[in-house]
């Protein structure tokens, strides 16, 4: 992972662009001297539609992955398929999908985690990283702030809590939270900092063997709700499940919404409202077991008994 400048990447490998249309056009001038002799334009993250993508010429000998989330998660299944290297360039934080190495497919109403390929290397580019909007990039910050709802997912619900992993973890979640006065303007450093809680909790989680320390009711809550309201940028929606969440386990969300509001993260997708969010709440249990997830919250939520509670939430964020 290094930062500096995508225009100065040169090869002339036949290479595949792996984008998004929105990346594509903001990209264009960073990545003229790569040798696209194809361009993938990602469009969901359904298993039926990736595995139906494909590459025509035979001599494709690297993958270059220029976007968000979506396009680095399905560009590294689609580089691991292929068998192909993988540079990433992403185009804004939204999520920590360009530094794993696995891909979450859509299917069947939930999300199957398949091995993929790790990035063979990752160029952060702040030229290129400033076009995008910077409430859509601190929205990378839900991949760590998940730590605060995941851990107390684990230490609730599950019978093995490692307490060394999860110290490390509430770590990670106190560096950023920390760092709160940094992130506030656009600058390369506050998106150093945030890539950097991201690679600590990648790693972390890596090393533990899953994400039980960061992906808890607030991800799964998110999982449920993008079936009704479809694809939505990661961190964006798990930050609304961060939020949602941690309320209902009855922790002090204070100082949570407050980092988020104060570095204008986004947590309120455009397609959300009551309505969504209390059905998405009813059907959870029955999700949550059909989809065998970890255990959280929502295993034996009863929304009937916190219809108030939620109430309550919806006017302390203005939904
Ligand atoms: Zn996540």
């Amino acid at each position: 992972m290094e930062w500096g400048s995508a225009s100065k990447l040169m090869d002339d490998r036949p290479a595949v662009l792996i984008t998004s249309r929105t990346a594509l056009k903001v990209s264009q001038p960073f990545i003229n001297n790569i040798n696209i002799n194809e361009t993938v334009i990602i469009e969901n993250s359904h298993r039926e539609y990736v595995e139906s993508i494909q590459i025509k010429r035979q001599d494709i000998a690297i993958a270059y992955l220029v976007g968000a989330g979506q396009v680095n998660d399905i560009g590294r299944y689609l580089s691991y398929k292929w068998q192909l290297p993988v540079i990433s360039i992403p185009t804004a934080i939204t999520a920590d999908a360009f530094l794993v190495d696995c891909t979450g497919l859509r299917e069947n109403r939930g999300v199957t985690y398949q091995p993929s390929k790790r990035a063979n290397k990752i160029v952060l580019d702040w030229e290129l990283l400033k076009k995008a909007p910077w409430n859509i990039n601190v929205s990378g910050c839900g991949d760590v702030l998940s730590i605060f709802t995941g851990l107390w997912d684990w230490q609730h619900f599950d019978e093995f809590y490692d307490v060394a992993v999860a110290t490390e973890a509430k770590g990670i979640l106190d560096a950023l939270i920390s760092q709160k006065n940094s992130i506030v303007r656009p600058s390369q450093k506050a998106l150093e900092m945030l890539v950097n809680c991201l690679a600590m909790e990648v790693q972390l989680c890596y090393l533990y063997g899953n994400s039980r320390p960061e992906e808890g009711g607030e991800h799964f809550f998110a999982y449920c709700i993008e079936n009704k309201i479809g694809h939505c940028l990661h961190g964006e929606i798990v930050g609304f499940g961060i939020l949602l969440t941690g309320f209902l386990q009855n922790q002090d969300i204070t100082q949570i919404k407050n980092f988020m509001d104060t570095i204008s993260m986004s947590y309120l997708p455009s397609n959300i409202n009551e309505k969504v969010v209390i059905d998405t709440l009813r059907e959870l249990p029955q999700y949550v077991r059909e989809q065998n997830l970890r255990s959280s919250i929502y295993n034996n939520f009863n929304y009937d008994q916190s219809k108030e509670k939620i109430k309550s939430f919806f006017k302390l964020i203005n939904l």
